[in-house]
């Protein structure tokens, strides 16, 4: 039988979000569902603050990590997710940097490096920031100069160089994971300057996997499909959308940030460690 006081903890974890409740395997599965299998690793979550990225920093710190939770603009929301990290036995801190500038990307491993202390000293990369139209105008047929050049600086220029910046600081067997999008499998004439950007990611996931193979450092790419974010509000406003998406969807529902976050868990594991330079779904199943 597991320990009482173990298992009040798990319960704990569970409700905060850390753990996902195990599976009613028995004592087997809920072993399982408290081991620390990141204890003594680092990693830095981009725009970890909320939705996605919020989630893959639960899923982080629930396993033991020490989490950077990088933040552009959501001070409070990141205070708080490094709050409740903290609160429940987890290891987190909080810096703000537009990851769009080089010199914010600096200031941000600067203050990496200070927490995680001497280099190498990242185990984990989640280039998770991003933004897509927001409601905007982002056609082919007539989306603007400047949304589509604000698109490419955060969700091309950023983990390009944010992975740049992250490389001498990997320690070997690492893992990187950018966070693309399926509209970078397929054409979107409604959203054709989004769509682009995560195509760039999964070319730059595909040079990165290269790069840093010989070290044992894996890089993947998880595609979602749409997500019940923040990110995708202004859709979700138009009448019957929500329907529409979920029987579009194999799967019959909209994803949740802790489906994704369940995917990036997948990859950041000892068992992925000859899985890199790969394209993963986690859509429902869009594209079959
Ligand atoms: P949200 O809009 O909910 O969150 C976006 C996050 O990115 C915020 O934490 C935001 O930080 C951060 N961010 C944006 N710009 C910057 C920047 N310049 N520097 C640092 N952080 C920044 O979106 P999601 O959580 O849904 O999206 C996360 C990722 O998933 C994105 O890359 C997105 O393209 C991708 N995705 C999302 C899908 C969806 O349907 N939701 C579908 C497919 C892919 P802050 O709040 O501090 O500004």
């Amino acid at each position: 039988m597991p320990d009482q006081g173990n298992l009040r903890r798990s319960e704990a974890l569970i409700e905060h979000g850390f753990l996902l409740p195990p599976i009613a395997l028995g004592e087997l599965s809920w072993q399982a569902s408290v081991m620390k299998t990141l204890d003594g690793k680092t990693a830095l979550v981009t725009g970890g603050a909320r939705g996605i990225g919020a989630a893959i920093v639960r899923r982080l710190a629930g396993a033991g990590a020490h989490v950077a939770i990088n933040f552009a603009n959501s001070t409070d929301a990141a205070e708080a997710l490094a709050d409740e990290c903290r609160a429940a036995g987890g290891k987190a801190f909080t810096v703000r940097a537009d990851v769009s500038k080089l010199t914010e990307i600096e200031s941000l491993f600067a203050a990496c490096d200070r927490e995680f202390g001497g280099t190498p000293n990242l185990d984990i990369l989640v280039n998770n920031a991003g933004i897509g139209s927001g409601g905007q105008d982002a056609s082919l047929k007539s989306g603007g100069e400047e949304l589509f050049d604000a698109m490419m600086a955060t969700n091309v220029k950023g983990p390009h160089f944010v992975t740049q910046a992250a490389l001498p600081r990997l320690r070997d067997h690492g893992r990187i994971v950018n966070i693309g999008s399926m509209s970078g499998k397929v054409g979107q004439p409604f959203a054709a300057g989004y769509g682009m950007t995560k195509r760039a990611l999964q070319s730059l996931t595909m040079s990165t996997a290269l790069h840093v193979a010989k070290r044992q450092i894996t890089c993947n790419l998880i595609a979602p499909g749409a997500v019940a974010t923040d990110f995708i509000a202004a859709l979700r406003e138009k009448p019957g959308w929500d329907d529409a998406t979920a029987k579009h969807t194999p799967m019959g529902r909209l994803g949740t940030p802790e489906d994704i976050a369940g995917a990036v868990m997948m990859l950041v594991g000892e068992d992925a460690r000859w899985v890199t330079g790969q394209v993963i779904e986690a859509s429902g199943g869009l594209s079959i």
